[in-house]
């Protein structure tokens, strides 16, 4: 809009000495190239220093060019003595530009009506002048910029509510998209997400050599919690493990939801030892404070770290032999595989 907005004033500016070298200016252009050379560069710097909001700086630009065209078209269809030096035909065709522009600013419905108020006005102004008898000089060509301008205003609204519909299924397939990787429950990364994690950092590890590990953690007795308590602080339970889990993590590992009260690490460029500590981590920190009120969970973790032969299954079948192993051992603890 910076851009737009000097390309306009040098572009005014020139015109304007342009017709001065040729003698052709009069007070009536001297004013409209005067009123160009400061409105320009004013809307320039409200924007440059964000005075006002863009849109409400667009807004000004859109009223504005059509105040000033408005006012040359009366000039030139009915004060000949001031008007005679307004050329009719760049004065018409600064108008279809000013639709244009009004469709770049709101939605396609505010636009629409922006665009039809601006055409009565034009078609208010040169009523009186089209209605004249014996035929006016301009009146042909008034009345095609009117046809013009109602043919341009249609095909603008039919391009704009087209493209209108288009963001709006974009926005569909977008959230069809998220639905498809998230957890209803946790809002984690789903089991189809997670499994797409750990094939691509699988081809990754393999290809830059990276160590790259994950973690199966499943709550400990979880079944009792939805016995004793009912599944709604079940699910409560979960939604709390999940955010706790999070604050052990970095912010590069993913965390997802590997199914019912199972969840899974993936820990990228994360070798075996470093894996294990921060498995153990894991468990303290679940099993420090209660969840969901005041319910003491625990968690068993496996890990397992990739393997050049390794698939995503057969690393997450270790992760998950590792987790047996440390329930076998007694619950709240890490082992590796
Ligand atoms: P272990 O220490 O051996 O893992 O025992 P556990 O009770 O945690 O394991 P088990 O597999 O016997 O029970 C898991 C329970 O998790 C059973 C199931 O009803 C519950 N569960 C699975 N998904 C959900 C869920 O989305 N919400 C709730 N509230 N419970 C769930
Ligand atoms: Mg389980
Ligand atoms: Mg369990």
């Amino acid at each position: 809009m910076l851009a737009i907005l000097a390309l306009a004033w040098i572009g005014s500016v020139t015109a304007w000495g342009l017709i001065e070298a040729r003698g052709e200016s009069s007070a009536v252009l001297r004013a409209v190239f005067g009123l160009n050379g400061v409105f320009h560069p004013a809307a320039f710097f409200v924007l440059w220093r964000r005075l006002l909001p863009m849109r409400v700086v667009d807004m000004a630009c859109l009223l504005f060019a059509a105040g000033l065209c408005a006012a040359c078209m009366a000039l030139r269809l009915y004060v000949p003595a001031l008007g005679a030096k307004i050329d009719i035909q760049p004065l018409y065709l600064w108008i279809p530009v000013i639709y244009v522009f009004a469709f770049t600013l709101t939605g396609h419905r505010s636009s629409l009506r922006l665009s039809l108020a601006i055409l009565a006005l034009f078609v208010a102004i040169s009523l009186p002048y089209l209605l004249q008898r014996p035929v006016a000089p301009h009146a042909n060509f008034t009345f095609q910029l009117h046809m013009v301008s109602a043919i341009l205003v249609a095909a603008l609204y039919f391009f704009s509510s087209y493209q209108h519909r288009l963001q709006a299924a974009q926005l569909t397939v977008d959230e069809l998209a998220r639905l498809a990787n998230t957890d209803a429950l946790t809002g984690l990364a789903n089991r189809r997400r997670v499994g797409e994690e750990v094939a691509a950092e699988l081809v990754r590890a393999r290809r830059y050599g990276h160590a790259f590990s994950v973690i199966l953690i499943d709550i400990d007795h979880f079944k009792r919690i939805n016995d004793r308590h009912g599944h709604g602080v079940g699910d409560a339970v979960l939604v709390d493990l999940a955010a706790r889990a999070k604050e052990v993590l970095r912010d590069v590992d993913m965390l997802g939801r590997w199914g019912g009260e199972e969840f899974i690490a993936v820990l990228p460029e994360t070798g075996f030892a470093q894996t294990l500590d921060k498995a153990r981590a894991l468990c303290a920190h679940i099993a420090a404070r209660p969840l969901a009120g005041d319910h003491a969970v625990s968690v068993s973790c496996g890990v397992a770290t990739a393997q050049t032969s390794d698939s995503s299954g057969s690393l997450v079948q270790r992760a998950d032999e590792a987790l047996y192993a440390a329930k076998r051992q007694g619950r709240n603890r890490a082992e590796g595989a």
